[in-house]
């Protein structure tokens, strides 16, 4: 895949759409973690340093076409103002009322930020009017959204068609991410470790089998492991299993075995009683879960063990929690996991919400190579799904548009 990258446009004086992920936690509209508006800055600051017509458009939370105040864009924008040393101008009805009239009075020192796009049915049924009245007046589209290029919604798609393929480009952060999870399948330093954890296999079974036909070794850990544990005919309690995927998780370790990688499932287990942040817990030592407990955390024989394969990898790529890591009493394995994968020296990546905010928690992301800012995304990409807002973009089509 090719795609044209901001130096390669002249954006000399031309109106540019630029596609954000400004999906920040927002508590009451104050916001938790500014770290998606940063990572979007060299982006808008390389636009901005050479044409100063630039429309900003993001997505915020689910309020599922209808405007919600909770889901304003309004303190981005002003956080945004802040670091940019500009006035950010909020529009809220460009949906009926297209930007191309205030484009052209916009002020040297004026951006323009779109109200949130999903107040608008249109944006995620895909709608050709809505992107056409997006893109009135605008001559390039820039999509820097890494986490929303696995949806084929009005901004991410229909946008980009209307205009010229080679007026649509990547921003830094999706250049960024490609070269990452490209690194991942393409002349793989060796060994390679791949740690996948958290609760649904299905969505993870893609990666899996895809990153099989690269890896040495396979960690698991999570709820996932239990439907492994139970195939390989462990007792497991009552802990959290995919009965329906059982023949999935089979699957799995066939290929593993053909391609000669090492499966690596807990070997010791924090266990609870029952799915509850207060339930009692303890440590059980061996594989087998006794009756009536769940395992909720991998044990610290499995942690010194996953650590071990870690730290002697020369690649890794986890997704997925270790454990119920949002409670205390099960943290401890993720976070012992992402201070492993701060310390390898080898090219480490971790993608997906839950281990991003295990590598945040144990304050190791800038020990880690590339942290992924989209979680389907980058699931999506690295099992070679094609990706609708990528597609878009690629520089010679082999589809439509
Ligand atoms: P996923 O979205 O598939 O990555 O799963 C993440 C969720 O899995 C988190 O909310 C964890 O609390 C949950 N999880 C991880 N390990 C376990 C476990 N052993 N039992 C139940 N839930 C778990």
């Amino acid at each position: 895949m090719d795609f044209t990258t901001l130096p390669q446009l002249d954006l000399t004086n031309r109106s540019v759409f630029l596609r954000l992920d400004l999906n920040v936690p927002l508590i009451d509209g104050v916001i938790q973690d500014d770290t998606r508006i940063r990572a979007a800055l060299p982006t808008i600051q390389y636009i901005l340093e050479r044409t100063h017509k630039l429309v900003i458009a993001s997505h915020l939370g689910r309020p599922k076409g209808v405007v919600t105040p909770a889901c304003s864009l309004e303190p981005i924008g002003r956080r945004l103002s802040e670091l940019l040393q500009r006035d950010v101008l909020l529009v809220h009805d460009y949906a009926e009322e297209p930007i191309d009239s205030l484009l052209s009075q916009l002020g040297k020192n004026q951006v323009i930020l779109l109200e949130n796009l999903r107040f608008h049915p249109e944006e995620t049924a895909g709608s050709e009017t809505f992107a056409k009245n997006l893109m009135k007046g605008i001559h390039l589209y820039v999509n820097d959204a890494f986490g929303a290029l696995h949806r084929a919604h009005s901004s991410i798609y229909e946008a980009a068609l209307e205009v010229p393929r080679e007026s649509r480009a990547i921003g830094f952060l999706i250049e960024k991410e490609i070269a990452a999870l490209t690194q991942l399948t393409t002349d793989v330093r060796r060994p390679y470790t791949l740690i996948m954890g958290g609760s649904k296999v299905e969505d993870k079974i893609g990666v899996m089998l895809h990153l099989l036909e690269h890896c040495n070794r396979l960690l698991i850990g999570g709820a996932m492991a239990y439907t492994f544990l139970e195939i390989q005919g462990f007792p497991i309690g009552n802990s959290f299993v995919e009965r329906e995927k059982r023949a999935l998780c089979q699957s799995i370790l066939d290929m593993a075995q053909a391609r000669k990688v090492e499966i690596c499932l807990p070997i010791d287990h924090v266990c609870g009683k029952s799915l509850d942040p207060e339930t009692p817990h303890q440590v059980v030592d061996g594989i087998a879960i006794p009756a009536g407990w769940m395992g909720l955390d991998i044990g610290p024989k499995t942690i010194r063990l996953f650590e071990s394969y870690i730290l002697n990898s020369s690649t890794v790529f986890w997704n997925g929690p270790m454990g119920v890591f949002e409670w205390p009493p099960f943290a401890k394995g993720s976070l012992k996991v992402a201070e492993a994968v701060g310390r390898c020296m080898g090219f480490t990546v971790v993608g997906g919400g839950d281990s991003v905010s295990a590598v945040n928690q144990a304050h190791m992301a800038s020990r880690i190579r590339h942290v992924s800012t989209g979680g389907g995304a980058s699931l999506a990409y690295l099992e070679g799904t094609p990706l609708p807002g990528l597609r878009v973009l690629e520089k010679r089509a082999d589809h439509g548009g």
